[in-house]
């Protein structure tokens, strides 16, 4: 496995797609195929948990199955195999979100400038400020100016440094 599950963004991003029991399941699944059903004896984790782990996995390409068929009752049972080779690709990916996310955020700001209610209703663009004479269209108090060249700073500071990763 060439994925470092040491590695606190890795675990995190993992983390946030399975949840703090579903990490258990990544954490102690075992290297061969088995049935959702050995994974939560193997891992002592609740079989409802370990089969939405699974898929979770599965959606995001880091697990698969295979299915076989019992000669004897017929049955069909699910082999799982999870592969978190992917998970570098899946990384670059919600990154790449994230910074374009930011970007249009950023852009949200250069292009518009920003009002707050004196009783912090919340934070409105000109446009709407404009329309109701300068006061807050939720409380009807007076908004103020603000100035967001600070929050433009940390939105560029952050952009680069996810640019540089
Ligand atoms: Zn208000």
């Amino acid at each position: 496995m060439l994925v470092d599950l040491d590695n606190i963004v890795i675990r995190g991003l993992l983390s946030n797609l399975v949840g703090e029991e579903g990490m258990n399941v990544v954490l102690k699944m075992p290297e061969e195929e088995v049935t959702d059903e050995d994974v939560a004896i193997v891992t002592e984790v609740p079989l409802n948990i370990v089969r939405r782990t699974l898929y979770i996995l599965f959606e995001n390409r880091l697990a698969t199955y295979r299915r076989e068929r019992n000669k004897d009752s017929g049955w069909l049972t699910y082999l799982w195999k999870v592969d978190l080779s992917g998970t570098n690709e899946l990384l670059e990916n919600e990154m790449n979100k994230l910074l374009n996310n930011l970007k249009l955020k950023l852009d949200f700001e250069e292009d518009n400038m920003f009002y707050i209610c004196v009783n912090n209703c919340g934070r409105f663009v000109f446009n709407i400020v404009a329309e109701t004479e300068y006061l807050c269209p939720s409380c009807g108090e007076e908004v103020i100016f603000e100035d967001n060249e600070k929050v433009k700073q940390s939105m560029r500071k952050r952009i680069q440094e996810l640019q540089n990763n």
